[in-house]
Parts: structure tokens; sequence; C-alpha cells
């Protein structure tokens, strides 16, 4: 009779950064199965991703405008 000696994974312990949860253009929660990665963010949508992009562009053109 062997014994087996058993392998146990260790515990994962990863340290928790912070999850994005929600959207950045409509803040609503970001469900798993509909989510849309783009540049490092998660949006609910292609079409909040979109309008993100077109927010902060706007954002930094006014930034531009008011120097
Ligand atoms: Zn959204």
């Amino acid at each position: 009779m062997s014994a087996d000696a058993v392998k146990e994974n260790p515990t994962e312990s990863k340290p928790k950064a912070e999850k994005q949860t929600n959207c950045p253009a409509c803040n609503k929660l970001i469900k798993k199965i509909k989510r849309y990665y783009r540049n490092g963010k998660l949006y609910c949508s292609k079409k909040c991703w979109r309008s993100f992009v077109t927010k902060s562009k706007e954002e930094a053109a006014a930034a531009a405008a008011a120097k």
C-alpha cells in the first residue's frame, strides 16, 4: 500500500484590486456577460464606450479651447 500524498491547492490569496463594477459612461452595474472591455476599462456596452470616448474627447477639446 502506498500513501499517496494529496496535494492540496494552496489557498489563493490574491490582493483584491479595486474591481470595476460600474460603467464609467452610464454608471450602471456591468453584467459579466454583457461587458465591453476597451483601453483598460470596462463598459456595459459598446454604445457606452463610444459615448465615454466622445465625452472625454469633448472635455479635452473644451479644456484646450479654454486656454
Ligand atoms: Zn454603460
